[in-house]
């Protein structure tokens, strides 16, 4: 039998250093591809350069982060999100983020937010591209504006919202992804328990630092969110990775 093949759907390669290393941990750990976002101008030039050292590999995403576009130039970072759309496999990482320090005491800053991720959802939904939505402390916001003006192929990444606005995503056909917060996280354990199997990635947003194993992660780390998940859904990481892949290939057009 071949060995279980993953997709790392949500990476911050630019983020990354050791280049070849990390591409060599993750195809020996069985990822078949991983999605690279951008998250303002800087990050999405410098993903755009990761897949094009690694075609067909690093699958690139650009965007505009709502934590980040406030040291942006949001009209420049936009027009070069349009100019450079033919390039990638979807539109990332976009979304709202309310407890964000700014956002939190400031509407305006909220309001920003909410302009910044229409807009790009409205790139998304143009060309036809998946989104992949971050909504921290706003996933009804976040779901109610992708409803309004996005794709039909969304990822809310990282979903640790209520269940009943998971619900409603599910609803839509929209699914979530799994982090390796899968192995600690009380309310990202909670929706990830609650949606069914088939409407589940796995990622690793790396390189964000994983709590009980003390270290950032990268893309090879994937398999400690499949594992986590498999133990949520009482099946195996082979069968979490069949059918997350399958998954992952069919919204980002994987060949
Ligand atoms: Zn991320």
């Amino acid at each position: 039998m071949k060995s279980a093949m993953y997709v790392d759907t949500h990476a911050h390669l630019s983020q990354l250093e050791d280049r070849e290393g990390v591409i060599k941990r993750a195809k020996d750990a069985g990822v078949e591809a991983i999605i690279a976002m951008g998250t303002n101008l800087a990050s999405s030039v410098a993903t755009l350069e990761w897949a094009e050292k690694y075609p067909g590999y690093a699958l690139p995403a650009i965007g505009i982060h709502p934590t980040e576009f406030l040291d942006d130039d949001v009209p420049v970072t936009l027009r070069y999100i349009q100019d450079n759309i033919s390039r990638v496999v979807a539109v990332g990482e976009i979304g709202l983020d309310y407890w964000d320090k700014a956002a939190r005491k400031d509407e305006g800053v909220r309001e920003r937010q909410r302009d910044t991720y229409i807009r790009q959802l409205q790139i998304a939904r143009e060309h036809d591209l998946p989104a992949s939505v971050h909504g921290r402390g706003s996933w009804q916001d976040a779901l109610d504006l992708a409803v309004a003006h996005g794709p039909e192929r969304i990822v809310f990444h990282w979903y640790s919202g209520p269940l009943d606005v998971l619900d409603s995503l599910l609803d839509r056909g929209y699914v979530i992804s799994a982090t390796p917060a899968a192995e600690y996280s009380k309310d990202h354990r909670a929706a990830l328990e609650h949606a069914p199997l088939e409407s589940i990635l796995v990622e690793t947003d790396c390189p964000v630092y994983m709590r009980d194993r003390k270290r950032g992660s990268e893309p090879m780390d994937v398999t400690i969110t499949a594992k986590a998940l498999a133990k949520l859904k009482d099946t195996t990481p082979e069968e979490v990775a069949l059918a997350t892949t399958r998954k992952a290939r069919g919204i980002f057009k994987i060949k």
